[in-house]
């Protein structure tokens, strides 16, 4: 990576200005690559590429999409009362970002550090191409409070447990509070660039666009802000109440820290003050704990990129998953929301419908899938990151192979979910089921968890597997890996 600039016969770089590349950071607040982008004096020029190799292949409808293109007219009006201007292009980054870097002929690019495998393959790409040009890509940590070798061991080894990590995590916390403070975008006089190039309509990019709205998604700073100050009279409770789908008791706030239309340091920063006040009380702690688990799944891909398609504990590529027509006839069942089990069937249907699945609901439909199925982890994964909206290949990859046992911190492949009792312990009264599975909605509560015992609905489908038969399969499907860490 080039960190240094190296064309003495230009103007000096303060002169020439710094390009600054938004990819997961999609604020005008609390921004490393912006902050230092101007800090370094230069007229700021802004660009967000809808990237072509990772657009391809997705549906028109796609809410990501639709929720970048309204956060991006939110960030342009916002850098625009700032004095700059948002260039927003759809190519290849590869490409644009040193052709454009060119035909402005800034000294550098800022932009925000993204640990995904891909995203770490173009930035080299691009940080080669800068280089062959006499210019630098700058790379800034700005959407984890602790990055790559921060948090280590004692002995200064990557950790792959999460207690151990989180304790080095807040350790290292204590000892650099700083690791909170904001990044300042303090633009002096003319530091922004200006421009007048319009932002690209969803349909310039091939996209139809999404009714985000009737998904209660409100995109952009103004959407995560919103979010996060109705969710923080909720805290004290978080830790009792997130196991229950049917709660509004979690932030919503994972599509926002997706595309960084929320800061993690100001949220960091507001539950610690919240805790230090006591008005946090232990759930506070909880979901500061979650954010941690975020960040440890992130130093788990940058430390162990091949668990994008290998397990992270390799003996666990041994275990022999379903195939064929059959599997493939389960796989379909279990992504349609037709299994037969009510409360894996709902959890299918909300994010079929919404583009959100509550944690307990992603813990229960990946478990059922890879151990009532016997299907492969990664077909699961492929699915869950086409439908996410808050789709994150750390998280996603560390859930799924927490669910399956193959993960750095797993469940243990002996601890089964029972699809059963898990909705009888997390959504007692079936209200979860019967909003989402209006077919099953006149069932009384003692019968919903597992109608087939009680006769059976018409319309609904009969359990695709028994329980305890698959139980036992996978019992011994995972004999591969006894004694094998
Ligand atoms: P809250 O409960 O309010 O938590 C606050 C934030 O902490 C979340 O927004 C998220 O950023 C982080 N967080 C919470 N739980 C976890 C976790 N277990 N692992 C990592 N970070 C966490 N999360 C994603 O953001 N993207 C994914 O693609 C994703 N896929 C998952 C797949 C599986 C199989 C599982 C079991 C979990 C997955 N998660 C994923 C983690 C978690 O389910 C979601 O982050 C959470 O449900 C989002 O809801 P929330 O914002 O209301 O979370």
């Amino acid at each position: 990576m080039p960190i240094s600039n190296n064309n003495p016969a230009g103007p000096p770089d303060a002169a020439r200005g710094a390009l600054v590349w938004f990819r997961r950071d999609l604020r005008a607040f609390d921004h490393a690559a912006l902050h230092h982008a101007l800090r370094a004096g230069g007229p700021v020029h802004c660009v967000f590429v809808f990237d072509k190799p990772i657009l391809a292949g997705l549906p028109r409808d796609d809410r990501r999409v639709a929720f970048l293109h309204a956060s991006l007219a939110e960030l342009a009006q916002e850098l625009e009362t700032l004095g700059g201007h948002l260039v927003v292009l759809h190519d290849d980054a590869r490409d644009a970002i040193p052709a454009l870097a060119r035909q402005l002929n800034v000294a550098a690019v800022h932009a925000a550090e993204d640990y995904d495998p891909a995203a770490i393959a173009r930035d080299s790409a691009v940080a080669a191409a800068l280089q062959a040009d006499g210019r630098t890509l700058h790379l800034h940590k700005d959407q984890v409070i602790f990055a790559k070798e921060e948090v280590l061991s004692r002995v200064g080894k990557p950790l792959s447990v999460f207690t151990p990590y989180k304790k080095s995590w807040l350790r290292r916390l204590e000892a650099e509070p700083e690791a909170l403070a904001p990044w300042h975008v303090e633009p002096h006089a003319a530091a922004f660039a200006p421009g007048a190039s319009p932002l690209p309509s969803l349909q310039d990019i091939g996209f139809a666009g999404a009714d985000l709205a009737a998904v209660g998604i409100v995109p952009g700073m103004e959407g995560g802000a919103a979010l996060f100050e109705a969710f923080q009279p909720h805290l004290a409770d978080y830790g009792t109440a997130r196991d229950y789908p049917e709660l509004d008791a979690t932030s919503r706030l994972s599509l926002h820290l997706r595309f960084g239309t929320v800061s993690i340091r100001h949220l960091v920063r507001t539950v610690m003050q919240l805790s230090a006040r006591g008005q946090a009380g232990e759930g506070g702690a909880t979901w500061l704990s979650e954010l941690i688990w975020r960040e440890f799944y992130q130093q788990i891909l940058y430390f162990n990129p091949q668990v994008v398609e290998a397990s992270f504990k390799p003996a666990y590529d041994r275990v022999a998953w379903e195939t064929g027509a059959a599997a493939d006839e389960l796989f379909a069942a279990w992504c349609e929301g037709r299994t037969g089990f009510p409360l894996v069937d709902a959890a299918m249907v909300q994010l079929n419908t919404t583009g959100f699945m509550h944690n307990r609901l992603r813990m229960v439909t990946a478990s059922f899938l890879c151990k009532d199925f016997g299907i492969d982890w990664r077909r699961g994964e492929r699915y869950f990151a086409l439908r996410l909206n808050d789709y994150e290949l750390a998280s996603n990859n560390g859930g799924w192979q927490w669910a399956a046992s193959s993960g750095c911190d797993a469940q243990p492949f002996f601890r089964i979910f029972n699809p059963v009792t898990q909705s009888e312990r997390f959504d007692k009264d079936g209200a979860f089921i019967r909003r989402y599975l209006p077919v099953l909605a006149a069932l009384p509560s003692k019968q919903i968890h597992a109608p087939w015992l009680h006769g059976g609905v018409p319309g609904y489908p009969a359990p695709l597997v028994d329980h305890a038969e698959a139980r036992q399969r996978t019992l011994e499907r995972f004999e591969v890996v006894k004694g094998k860490a």
